[in-house]
This record gives C-alpha cells, structure tokens and sequence, in this order.
C-alpha cells in the first residue's frame, strides 16, 4: 500500500520553467480535490500570462541545442522515462486514482497504456527518416528530409492524466521539439509527477516547460499569439477545440486536435452476444465511461437486443461502486459534481422521452461525485443521449432492423472518433468499415487504443493522429533540396 502523504509530498507542486520548479509571479494558488471524498489532496501554483511566457522563452532558448542533440540521445532519454514509470507505476496509479478517481486496477492499466508511448517513440526516435529521389526530367537527387516543427504547446485533458501527456511529450520529444504543457486544471498531479520523471530521466532544462493553473485561456492565448510558437496539439472537448483553431490561425500554426466522440457501438444479429457483452464492459465502463472512445450510443439488431440487454444490464450491475482505492471497487467516482449534474440531467431526459431503466439511473452516496452504473432500453432517437457524449457510466440501447439502418444511425453524429462492430461474419467487417465515418473500428473488440497504432478522428472528433508511425509526423516539418541541375 502506498503511503499518500509520502506520495504527495514527492509531487512538485510549482511550475516548471526552463529546468527548475518555481513559483507564479502572482502567487497564487489552486487546490486539487479527490472526487470520491471532496478532499482537497493538494495546493499547486497557479500559472498566468506571464508564466506562460517565461516559459515559451524557455522553450525557445532550448529549441536549437535540443534539436541538433542526436536522435540516440533523445531516444535513451525517452527509454529511461519509461523505466522509471514502470518503477514508479504504483506512484503514477495511486496519483491518478487520487486525483481522478479511476479505481487503481484501472490506474495501474493507465501507466502500462501511457508508459507505452515512451518506449514507442524511444524506439521511433532514431527512424526518422527522409526520401530520397530523383528528378524524373534529369534524374539528378530529390531530397526530402524531416526538421522538427519547433517549440510547441501542448494542452491534455483531465480524463487520462498520464497518457494524454505521454501521449504529446514522447513524440515532441523524439522528433526534437521543446515544450510548453499545460495540464488540466483538475488533474494536474500526475503531469506534475511525470515531468519531474522526464528530468530525472536526464531530459535538460528548457525542453520541457510545465505552467498549469486556474485560467487555461490567459496560459494559451499569448503563446499562440507569439510568433515563436509553431505547434499547438490539443486533446479536449470539440467547443474549445474550436477556439483554439480560430486562435491557431493567426499565427498559421501546426495543430493536432484530438476531440469529442459519440461513438457507435453495433451488435449485429449473428454476433456472438457473450463477447459483445464483455466488449460493451470494456468500450463502455473503462474510465468510469469518461473517455473521448466510450461507447455512447449501443445499437443493437432487435432480434438479438432483449438477450444483450439482460446479460449487459446483469454485468453492469455487478461493478462495487466506490473509492478507488478501495479494494473490489469497479467503479469509481465522476471527476466533479458538474459532471454527475450533467449525466443525471441526460438520463432524465431519456427517462422523460419514454426510455426504461434496467439498472441503475441514479446518483450515488453523496461522499463523493458518484453515479450508478446504468443501462436504458427503449430509449427514442430523440434522446439528448443520442446526440451528445455522455461521459459517464451510462449505456443506452437502440435497436435496428438492417445493416444500412445501423451504419445511417452511427454516422448521425457530428463526431468521427471511435465506433465498435460486433459480428462473427468476417466479411461484415470490411463491409462496414468502408461506411462507417470513423478514425477508428473495433472488430469484436471494447479497446482499441494502443501506442503503436494510430489514434484520431474525423469531422468534430479532430484532425492528427497520435501514436504510430504516424504520431511523429505530426512534429515534424518535411523540407526538400532540389539539387543544383547541370
Ligand atoms: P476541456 O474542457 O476541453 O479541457 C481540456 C483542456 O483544455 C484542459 O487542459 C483545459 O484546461 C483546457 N482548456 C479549457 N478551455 C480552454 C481555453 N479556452 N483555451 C485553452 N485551453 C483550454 O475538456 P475536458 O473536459 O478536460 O476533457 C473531456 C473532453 O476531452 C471530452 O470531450 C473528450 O471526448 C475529449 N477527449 C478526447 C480525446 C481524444 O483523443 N480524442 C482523449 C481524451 C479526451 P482546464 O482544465 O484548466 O479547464
């Protein structure tokens, strides 16, 4: 068992600016909360502009000592960030669980996910490549070759504190960018927990800049009107997303934006329903159903919905609602009390248009921000659970007749990130992934995140991808040298 106060009092709780920890130049605070017990856990320093600044003339002053620093370097810093995450894996999890309230079995998965991007791009570090080519008039060489895209600012949810970090800093790292990272004002422990494991995993001073606090605008508003920024990568909801591609475009700025889902979930009539059901767990209650790949909307053909509906309702019902610390605890805590208000209001909506509820469908014991896990059938596609993202641990249920009416409901939506099939008809699969207008599929499958493949969406759910071959991409820029002709 984790000591917490010895873990906490490990956690840097100022800003990190060109190398060391340091204090706002207004001094002020914010506290942290732990959602299962409203306790405040921690009192951080609370960026401002003029932070924020410091912080990019730290970037900028590292870009060009850290660009030129050999991929082999860059590739061993990132190698030993990995090593000291897995050492310090009960750290991260109890951070994350306490901060966000994830139970700690899920915590421990986070850091084995957001780990993963660190050997990932350790390893892509030193493969990046260019092309070579030649003119097709005089055959003389075409080169084509990748420079680092510059100083970025990288802006991470409160929902995977690790990962989403991990996530941008890895690839920013191993392409030779410098940073500025501003972590969500509700989960900032574990951003602050990791960047101190960067340094000590012997990144230098400048590279990576921490400024988080209580106004996320007045941190990125003048960074991204400076000239010296070339790169913002957002994950977030798709509204301030928005906002920040109308911000990026003065500066003509390279963005990433990893957005909003409302991700389809499709039981067809010859899916195997026991592995549908345990897919519909993991797409559905991973992260307490707070996270951009939830499955929010289950579309079930009506000759298999009844069954589905019982096995998925009795699964569901199962989960110990709790602290996630606490042992047998499935699911934890909402990550504030808008959050609860929100999903509360969304299952009375369904509830008010007809929808019936199988399990669940209230607010849990008032110690913490606690909602029951939930399962609505009969809910009309009228409902608001239809249209927006849930973000929370309830499941409702619509059915279809034929394949063309499932792909016209999933593709109502504005979003494009995640959808899941359930069929044993391998045909079916390719079938359906040509009409689906989704980044991502999961074939017979509830998680589909992994850092060697790429992640992103399209319409409102963003643009970029991350991990993969082609999460370095996104921070690098391709120059070419057309060679003198004779
Ligand atoms: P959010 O409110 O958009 O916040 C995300 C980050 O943006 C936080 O650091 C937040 O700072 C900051 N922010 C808020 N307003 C800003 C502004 N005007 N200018 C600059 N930064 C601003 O989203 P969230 O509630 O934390 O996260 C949930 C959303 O993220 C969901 O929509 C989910 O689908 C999406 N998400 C997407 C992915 C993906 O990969 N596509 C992954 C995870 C989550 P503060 O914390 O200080 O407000």
């Amino acid at each position: 068992m984790t000591d917490i106060q010895a873990l906490l009092a490990k956690v840097p709780t100022g800003l990190l600016i060109d190398g060391e920890w340091v204090a706002a130049t207004s001094g002020e605070t914010y506290t942290v909360e732990n959602p299962a017990t409203r306790e405040t856990i921690a009192e951080l320093q609370s960026a401002g502009s003029e932070d924020a600044m410091r912080a990019l003339d730290a970037a900028c002053a590292a870009q060009k000592s850290w660009a030129a620093t050999p991929a082999r370097e860059r590739s061993e810093i990132l190698r030993r960030a990995f090593e000291l995450v897995q050492e310090r894996k009960e750290e991260f999890a109890t951070l994350m669980t306490l901060e966000m309230g994830k139970p700690l079995a899920e915590a421990r998965g986070e850091v084995a996910y957001g780990g993963e991007f660190l050997r990932w791009f350790a390893e892509e570090a030193v493969r990046i490549g260019g092309r070579f080519g030649t003119s097709p008039e005089t055959g003389f060489p075409m080169i084509t070759r990748r420079k680092p895209v510059g100083p970025c600012l990288l802006i991470t949810p409160w929902n995977f504190p690790l990962a989403m970090a991990t996530r941008k800093v890895a690839p920013a790292v191993a392409a030779g960018c410098t940073m500025v990272l501003k972590s969500a004002r509700l989960t900032p422990l574990t951003a602050q927990y990791f960047a101190q494991t960067m340094l000590d995993a012997g990144l230098p001073a400048g590279v990576l800049n921490v400024v988080s606090g209580t106004s996320a605008s007045a941190i990125s508003n003048p960074l991204m009107a400076d000239p010296r920024l070339r790169k913002v990568s957002f994950t977030g909801s798709t509204p301030v997303g928005q906002k920040l591609l109308e911000a990026a475009a003065g500066q003509v700025l390279r963005t990433s934006m990893e957005l909003g889902g409302n991700a389809p979930f499709i039981v067809f009539e010859d899916a195997d329903i026991d592995k549908a059901v345990k897919g519909a767990m993991g797409a559905k209650m991973r992260n307490i159903g707070e996270a951009c790949t939830a499955a929010n909307r289950f579309l079930v053909h009506s000759s298999v919905a009844a069954e589905f509906a019982e096995k998925f309702a009795a699964a569901i019902g199962e989960l110990k609602l709790g602290n996630g610390l606490d042992d047998g605890v499935t699911c934890g805590p909402l990550v504030e009390e808008a959050a609860v208000e929100n999903v509360s209001a969304l299952v009375d909506d369904a509830v008010s248009r007809g929808a019936r509820v199988l399990v669940g469908g209230r607010r849990g014991p008032d110690t913490g921000h606690f909602y029951e896990p939930t399962v609505l059938v009969d809910v009309p596609r009228e409902a608001r659970v239809f249209k927006e993202e849930i973000f929370g641990p309830v499941a409702p249920i619509f059915t279809f007749e034929t394949e063309e009416e499932a792909l016209e409901l999933a593709n109502d939506t504005e979003f494009g990130l995640a959808s899941y099939v359930f069929t044993e008809e391998p045909a079916r699969m390719y079938r359906v992934s040509d009409g689906l207008e989704f980044g991502l599929m999961g074939f017979n499958s509830g998680v589909i995140s992994n850092a060697a493949a790429p992640f992103g969406g399209v319409k409102h759910s963003g643009m970029g991808r991350e991990g993969g071959f082609e999460g370095i991409e996104e921070y690098t820029s391709l120059q070419y040298i057309g060679v003198e002709q004779p």
